[in-house]
């Protein structure tokens, strides 16, 4: 059996605890490594370390800090499909997408090679007699980060690469369920010039996450995970005097008005609702068609899209649509709510119960499934399914529509197709919902643009990515300098104040 290790001080280390996660290959169900879950003297070890070189990396000038960026989109490009070979295997995902997991992470690292014009600050020259005043963003010290098993690749990139150009050292806890991604990143981070010890890992499970948390010399604490452990860690973190972003799960709806190119928005929703195996942030898992006969012809296009679906391990070919999720657990989690939906009422046009692979009937595969007649009572409605299990629930009138988005807990991303401006104007100024998509399913804004959803999707002020990230990663000091010189105010002019 394969056992992974923790990447600390530039080395991989065994870990000392005796504690183990067990690593499965989603598409076989078999466990094939077994990864270290770290103790608070682990997670120590690595602060230590953080601490101790952090200070010189912060002295690094900015532009050289940002070429370890550039070096490091190279390597990632040479190294692209070993990475989202080691990806898929863990994860479960098609490789085309976990190559897209690799280039979306990419995309902020090639952002961060702005760093040095994001971390200017701002001057005023004169600003009272001999007086000058500037700003400027420093580094926190040390980061930590928290990530998900579901973008094993990108997320980790959106926090240390921000994190590491502004000067900061980073210890990221990646998911325990594929850690070898963020070990990989962490090592090209070297190759491509990061000093040892910026940037680490430590495998672990809530022990290395408390431990992060209690923590005082850990500055801020980035999470992306689903909510109830988003808003533990922020209410942690905040009481321990941390800066913490929190982002956590999703119900999002697309509303599909009447006027709407009824392809395109079946197209998009079989895209967004069971790409990844639904298992995105950002996948659509509600439809809502407004009006019965627009609700008929939906599921009338819908149904033969959903059962053309391929589903697959990533060593059949790109013309796999998704493959397994990711264990056991979310597999069985997934069809208990798909029963829980039938008991409750709802109507199962797509059955992707009882589906099995040749070949691979121990794999974590789920069926694609489709609901129709879902009511905002029902718990497939109420909870993230976070699986290829889409719900339809059937709106009386745009109003109705845009109220049922609205009164969700979540609040990730939305989506609207119709042909009419006035329409998507109006839905884009009134939902309460961090992103909005017009005839676009997934509206994931690009590096340069913030990331991050309303409600209970978030919990914090600043996004992920974009500048907010180089707010989040750097303190704003102010310094007033005076350096008397016989300078008056407004020169000869001599103003007097009211003039
Ligand atoms: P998760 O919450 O189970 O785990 C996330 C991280 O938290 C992992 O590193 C895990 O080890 C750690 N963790 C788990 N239980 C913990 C506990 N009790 N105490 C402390 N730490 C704990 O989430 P997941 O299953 O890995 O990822 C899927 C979830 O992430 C979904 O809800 C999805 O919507 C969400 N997600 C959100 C975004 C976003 O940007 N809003 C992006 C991707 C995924």
């Amino acid at each position: 059996m394969k056992e992974l290790s923790h990447y600390i001080n530039g080395e991989y280390v065994k870990g000392t605890s005796g504690r183990f996660a067990n690593v499965y290959n989603p598409a076989t169900g078999e466990v094939q490594a077994k990864v270290p879950l770290a103790s608070e003297e682990e997670m120590q070890s690595a602060v230590d370390i953080a601490q101790s070189v952090q200070p010189d990396w912060a002295a690094v000038n900015p532009q050289r800090r940002a070429r370890v960026m550039m070096k490091f989109v190279d390597l990632l490009n040479r190294d692209m499909d070993k990475l989202a070979e080691a990806l898929s295997k863990e994860h479960g995902k098609t490789f085309p997408d976990a190559k897209g997991d690799v280039q979306r992470g990419l995309e902020v690292v090639e952002y961060c090679i702005g760093a040095p014009q994001m971390l200017k600050g701002e001057f005023t020259d004169s600003a009272g007699p001999g007086i000058d005043m500037y700003s400027m963003r420093q580094a926190l010290g040390v980061c930590g980060g928290i990530t998900p098993f579901n973008f094993p690749a990108m997320i980790p990139m959106w926090m240390f690469a921000p994190a590491i150009a502004c000067g900061n050292a980073f210890i990221l806890k990646p998911s325990e369920r594929d850690p070898s991604v963020p070990m990989m990143l962490t090592e090209l981070m070297e190759e491509a010039g990061l000093p040892k010890g910026v940037l680490q890992v430590v495998n672990g499970d809530k022990v290395a996450v408390d431990a992060m948390l209690e923590n005082p010399i850990i500055q801020s604490i980035g999470f992306v995970g689903s909510t109830p452990i988003a808003e533990y860690i922020y209410g942690k973190g905040c009481s321990n005097g941390k800066r913490v972003q929190c982002f956590g799960g999703a119900k999002n709806h697309m509303i599909v008005m009447p006027d709407a190119d009824m392809d395109l928005a079946a197209d998009a929703l079989v895209g967004a609702g069971y790409g990844a195996a639904g298992e995105r942030c950002m996948a659509i898992s509600v439809a809502v068609p407004v009006g019965d006969e627009t609700a008929d012809r939906l599921i009338e296009k819908l149904v033969p899209r959903i059962e053309r679906l391929q589903v697959g391990p990533y060593t059949a070919g790109d013309d796999i649509d998704y493959g397994p999720v990711v264990t056991s657990a979310a597999k069985n989690n997934i069809l208990g709510l798909v029963e829980s939906g039938v008991n409750q009422g709802a109507k199962l046009v797509v059955d992707g119960r009882g589906f099995s692979l040749q070949g691979y009937e121990d794999g974590f595969f789920v069926g694609p499934h489709l609901f129709d007649n879902v009511t905002p009572d029902m718990d497939i409605y109420k909870k993230e399914i976070f699986g290829p299990v889409l719900s339809t629930v059937r709106a009386g009138s745009y109003e109705e529509a845009i109220q049922l988005a609205m009164d969700h807990e979540y609040g990730n991303g939305t989506a609207i197709f119709t042909r009419d401006g006035d329409t998507a104007r109006d839905f884009a100024a009134r939902i309460n919902i961090g992103m909005v998509g017009i005839n676009v399913p997934i509206p994931v804004p690009l590096a340069y643009h913030t990331f991050g959803g309303w409600k209970k999707s978030v919990f914090g002020d600043l996004n992920q990515h974009g500048p907010d990230a180089f707010r989040f990663y750097t303190r704003t000091k102010t310094i007033t300098s005076r350096w008397p010189s016989g300078i008056k105010e407004g020169g000869e002019f001599n103003f007097k104040p009211m003039d």
